[in-house]
């Protein structure tokens, strides 16, 4: 069952729908029966590890053995920080990013409903994972990306796995009420993250976590937020599993936004439920260059059910932090993902987040996608003549 999560209206799984009539979004309501969590034990571990929480087909699904990502403890920043750190590395996932784990839901979901188009509009990661996935399914794929603000990888993928690939003049916001339209008018299935259905896949991030730590919730999750799908996600997940008895406590969960480009942060330190949308965002951070994120009242309420928090973070800060996983902790991200280390310190500083407190960074995608950044963050390599002597003499002042 497809739920309003304003009114409270109900819809049929198999109705074709993005929002209520009465304008608000749209969760999917999981009935599981009682399962001991030992079941999911002894399984492979991907998302579908979980599949009676899955409320899709999982014989037919379309996956391409998302999720199960690492997670890696991380003493040195941990304990310079004086908390204990583990970060999960979506960036390991089959496209390079969480978004694989919606995706795979998504399409499974659009293969069930017999659709023969699919599409998105996106700051890139969304379109690369789509394109993939419906390159898997056999569905017709179109993407609006915003021209000239997409980082290279990501429209390398979105290109070489066959998607119809659109520029469009204007930002994300722009783009995505573009082919909202072409959705609301049966021209195609729309997987951006208002579709319930990618949510349902997303929630397993959280819900391997808690499995991670032995069936326990950590204090707090801390996530880059854009569109604000994931960190509703990751509390649905969360709030599954303490329904489902697996779990007691729950994690409080904090997002963090780049300064310009902050409707949710604002509101949170405003505080306000109401959410203003940003008029012209902008950050290096291209994944989360959102101004009106459409999960906005899901993120608001996960944060405050959560007794979680919203804050802010500058490029500068975001470049720094990124610089300093991969250095610290052998871990490369994209400028989006290292917005959760970077706020991560800023909360610390200022005694947001309490020493020794248990802290999940989620990092959402891989340091490849945008190599334009990571280049330019860099010295040039040495040129030299391919001679011991001369290698030497630059490695002594190492
Ligand atoms: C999509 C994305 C985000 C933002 O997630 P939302 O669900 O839109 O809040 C953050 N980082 C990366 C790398 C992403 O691809
Ligand atoms: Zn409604």
């Amino acid at each position: 069952m497809i739920r309003c999560i304003s009114c409270g209206a109900e819809y049929d799984d198999d109705e074709i729908i993005y929002t209520c009539e009465c304008g608000s979004i749209l969760e999917v309501v999981t009935e599981v029966d009682n399962i001991p969590k030992e079941t999911f034990d002894n399984r492979r571990d991907n998302i579908w590890k979980y599949k009676e929480f899955l409320p899709v087909n999982a014989e037919n699904r379309i996956s391409l053995d998302e999720g199960g990502t690492p997670f890696c403890k991380c003493d040195k920043i941990g304990e310079e920080l004086g908390i204990e750190l583990f970060v999960k590395v979506e960036g390991s996932n089959p496209t390079g990013s969480f978004k694989d784990r919606g995706m795979s839901v998504g399409t499974t979901k659009a293969v069930d409903l017999g659709v023969n188009m699919v599409g998105c509009a996106s700051t890139g990661n969304t379109s690369a994972s789509l394109s993939a996935y419906a390159a898997r399914a056999g569905l017709k794929c179109a993407v609006l990306l915003p021209a000239g603000k997409v980082a290279l990888g990501k429209l390398a993928q979105a290109m070489f796995h066959g998607a119809k690939v659109f520029g469009v003049d204007g930002n994300f916001d722009d783009a995505l009420e573009t082919i909202t339209e072409l959705a609301l008018n049966g021209e195609l299935y729309l997987l951006n993250s208002i579709n319930p259905y990618r949510l349902e896949g997303q929630k397993t991030i959280g819900m391997e976590v808690v499995h991670d730590l032995g069936w326990k919730s950590p204090d707090r999750i801390v996530l880059p937020v854009g569109n604000a799908g994931n960190i509703s996600a990751i509390w649905k997940g969360i709030t599954e599993f303490q329904d489902a008895g697996y779990i007691k406590d729950t994690p409080m969960m904090t997002g963090i936004q780049a300064v310009n480009s902050a409707p949710i942060a604002n509101a949170v330190k405003a505080g306000t439920d109401e959410v203003t949308p940003v008029e012209n965002p902008e950050t290096i951070a291209t994944a989360i260059r959102i101004g009106a994120p459409v999960s906005s009242v899901k993120a608001m309420r996960a944060i405050k059910e959560s007794n979680g928090t919203a804050d802010t973070v500058t490029d500068d800060e975001i470049l720094d932090a990124q610089k300093y996983l991969a250095r610290t902790e052998g871990i490369g991200v994209e400028p989006a993902s290292a917005a959760s280390i970077a706020g991560l310190r800023k909360l610390v500083e200022n005694g947001e987040i309490d020493q020794g407190e248990r802290v999940v960074c989620i990092v959402t995608g891989h340091v490849l996608k945008d190599p334009n950044v990571a280049i330019e963050a860099c010295e040039e390599p040495t040129q030299v003549a391919s001679d011991p002597n001369e290698i030497r003499k630059v490695l002594q002042t190492m």
